[in-house]
């Protein structure tokens, strides 16, 4: 079965970044995405179609297509207390923001006494992102799982 709308897609994947070091992998299982829901990234969907069980491909994704372009503008000063981190700060350092909408991934860019500056583009945003894919099966979505939006089972969305 090839991948297309509606899809259950189980995969191996090893993200790299601009300079091939490995920034993400999957776990020891596989990972598990619903075709077509907007589940992952749309260059990386793009790269998926139509593509079968035992394919091996490498995806390249432009930051258009990815966590999109970094904006200058979203650089900012705020207090150090607004941080969630444990330990002594340091620039290069992604940190949870506490904002009024709930918490969101920061990069410090340089961390004071009382105030740090910070940089709220997304960490990945600006990257031209390399996934080395392996296709391990794919499978029609439930009923259930169309109506969720998202995929179930091991290495998938999990309920409580
Ligand atoms: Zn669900």
């Amino acid at each position: 079965m090839q991948i297309e709308q509606n899809s259950v897609v189980t995969l191996h994947y090893t993200l790299k970044d601009n300079d091939g070091n490995i920034i993400d992998q999957s776990d020891d299982g596989s990972f598990l995405y619903l075709h077509g829901a907007m589940n992952i990234i749309p260059g990386l969907e793009t790269a998926m179609s139509d593509k079968a069980p035992g394919d091996v491909f490498t995806a390249a994704v432009e930051p258009e297509q990815g966590y999109g372009l970094r904006d200058p503008n979203k650089a900012q000063r705020v207090p150090m207390k607004h941080l969630v981190f444990k330990g002594k700060l340091k620039a290069g350092d992604v940190v949870q923001l506490n904002t009024e909408q709930g918490t969101r991934a920061v990069t410090v860019t340089k961390a004071g006494r009382h105030v740090a500056e910070i940089d709220t583009n997304h960490p990945l945003a600006g990257q031209t992102l390399s996934f080395d894919i392996e296709i391990v099966e794919v499978r029609a979505a439930s009923a259930e799982e169309l109506s969720h939006g998202h995929a179930h089972g091991a290495g998938g969305h999990h309920h409580d």
